[in-house]
């Protein structure tokens, strides 16, 4: 912790942070002062210091954002270009992207806690996925011509953008979350409208700076904060093709209500609730230093974390005793501070949230092996919204803790009698997001992630790969992001049938 006593405003007002106060939002390629005079603050989850704002938008920024789109879609050079020169775009945005990683990371972390040791990669990361997408142009430039199997004629296959699509993201991961859906969506040809969470909206500029910067036309990518009412006019809106969500459970069903009954395609990457498996012969040095990225990555709000720790009864009391001193030895503090591992929860609601979670496995039997209170805090971060890392054990599975998610610095710990049982206990969950598998002997170890009914697991770590489908079951989503796999889901097919070519 830096000295106690630090005034919030000498905190943050020495920092190098391009844009504070906003009242514009992106449209045709310009920041253009926004129709409504309503504001929302954007506050420093550490402090409680509001030190920015952005125009909560109404439906005439809404409907200005969308016709933007509509019109760089239907009649724009976007989608006609080669994707050849769409990735060269891309590219050129990494490269920009990377030069902004500072004011970024400060931006983000000022915005919803993150500690800059994780917001300081977030640049780098977003332009290796921007780059990443950009080495997938040549699977559309492909001539991909079918024959058909009765030798009648042939079919030419072509994989068109599809068209004009909502990109809806939270507030954990800003950057990242808006980036996964933008990159794929732009190489395929689509043009978007970006609505940022209300509590992260001034972190995706750096986005649209950089692919300003590097060229990319007026109308394809649009920028309108507000609120969550706003999403879902977004989300309904004539003029939109496709709906990309990350979010809530909650908000990502009553998308899919949406979007059924428009019969409009939508991705929807939800909420999780992922087991790690330690089996006995689990070597303790790998799971102390995988677990906090593993299961308490960001402060526990990650979608994808192994938060219910599954161990052997053989070695119960062993492996409680590594994941607390694990625990406890990840300093807690400010996020703008290098060495910070733990920051504060996002926002009150978020802290209060995880809190009542806390509570509740109190009163339904559960042992607080360590934290399970509000941390008490030097000022200025004493009106921050910090909670203690919590390590939770006699956790049954029945009780709510063990079956929601809390998206806090919280871990569960239940117990195991054999390799079926937890198996069993992995997959007892409404989500299908995650999990690890901690085992001495790999090939054993791969055999129970096998088993693991998710889109993801780990063998002893856990780290998604740009190339590989990332995606939920279940109450979890719907779809995938990543991958070949999820540039598919910003293209729509068309077949041209024609006598077959003379060889
Ligand atoms: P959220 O409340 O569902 O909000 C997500 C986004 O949707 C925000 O931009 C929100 O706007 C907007 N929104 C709210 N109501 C809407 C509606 N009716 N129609 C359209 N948009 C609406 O989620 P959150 O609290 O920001 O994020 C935490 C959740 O995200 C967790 O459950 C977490 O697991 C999940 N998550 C999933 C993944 C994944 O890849 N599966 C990754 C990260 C996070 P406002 O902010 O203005 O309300
Ligand atoms: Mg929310």
């Amino acid at each position: 912790m830096p000295p106690s006593g630090i005034a919030t405003s000498d905190r943050i007002d020495s920092l190098p942070l391009p844009i504070r106060h906003a009242d514009d939002i992106f449209v045709d390629g310009v920041w253009t002062p926004a129709d409504s005079s309503e504001r929302r603050g954007v506050i420093d989850p550490a402090t409680a210091h509001e030190w920015g704002s952005v125009p909560i938008g109404n439906s005439a920024d809404l409907g200005a954002a969308v016709s933007s789109a509509r019109r760089a879609f239907d009649r724009g050079r976007w989608p006609r270009m080669a994707p050849s020169e769409r990735a060269a775009v891309l590219r050129r945005a990494a490269d920009r992207l990377e030069l902004l990683a500072q004011p970024l990371a400060l931006t983000n972390t000022l915005e919803n806690g993150t500690p800059v040791a994780e917001s300081g990669g977030g640049a780098t990361n977003a332009a290796s996925i921007f780059r990443y997408f950009a080495t997938l142009a040549p699977l559309l430039e492909s001539d991909d011509v079918r024959p058909a199997p009765a030798g009648t004629h042939e079919t030419l296959v072509r994989r068109d953008p599809i068209g004009v699509c909502a990109l809806i993201a939270p507030w954990n991961f800003p950057i990242n979350l808006v980036v996964v859906k933008l990159a794929p969506a732009l190489l395929a040809g689509c043009t978007v409208v970006i609505k940022p969470a209300s509590l992260t909206p001034l972190s995706v500029r750096f986005i649209v700076q950089a692919l300003t910067e590097a060229g990319i036309p007026p109308g394809v990518v649009n920028v309108v904060t507000g609120s969550g009412e706003l999403g879902d006019q977004l989300v309904r809106h004539p003029d939109i093709d496709k709906v990309a969500f990350t979010g809530s459970t909650e908000v990502g069903r009553k998308i899919a209500r949406q979007c059924g009954e428009l019969l409009r395609p939508v991705t929807l990457e939800l909420g999780g609730k992922s087991s790690a498996i330690v089996l006995p012969d689990a070597d303790l040095g790998v799971l102390r230093s995988a677990l906090i990225r593993s299961t308490l990555r960001n402060t526990g709000q990650t979608c994808y974390i192994s938060t219910r720790i599954l161990v052997p009864d053989s070695r119960h009391d062993e492996i409680v005793a590594t994941i607390v001193g694990t625990v406890a030895a990840a300093p807690q503090g400010d996020p703008l501070d290098p060495a910070t591992v733990f920051g504060p929860s996002a926002s009150v609601a978020q802290k209060e949230s995880v809190l009542a979670h806390i509570a509740g496995a109190r009163a339904q039997g559960a042992h607080v092996a360590l934290g399970g209170d509000a941390a008490s805090m030097p000022a200025p971060f004493s009106a921050g919204n910090f909670v203690e890392p919590t390590v939770l054990t006699q956790v049954s599975r029945d009780m709510s803790v063990a079956r929601e998610e809390i998206f806090g610095p919280v871990l569960t710990v239940l117990r195991y009698g054999d390799v079926d049982e937890a198996v069993d206990l992995a997959n007892a969950t409404e989500f299908g997001l995650g999990g690890i598998v901690f085992g001495g002997d790999e090939t054993v170890a791969l055999q129970v992630a096998e088993r693991v009914d998710s889109g993801s697991v780990g063998v002893n770590f856990f780290a998604s790969n740009h190339a590989a489908p990332f995606g939920g079951r279940r109450d979890s989503g719907l779809g995938v992001e990543y991958g070949p796999e999820g540039l598919h889901a910003y293209l729509t097919y068309k077949s041209i049938h024609r006598r077959q070519r003379k060889a």
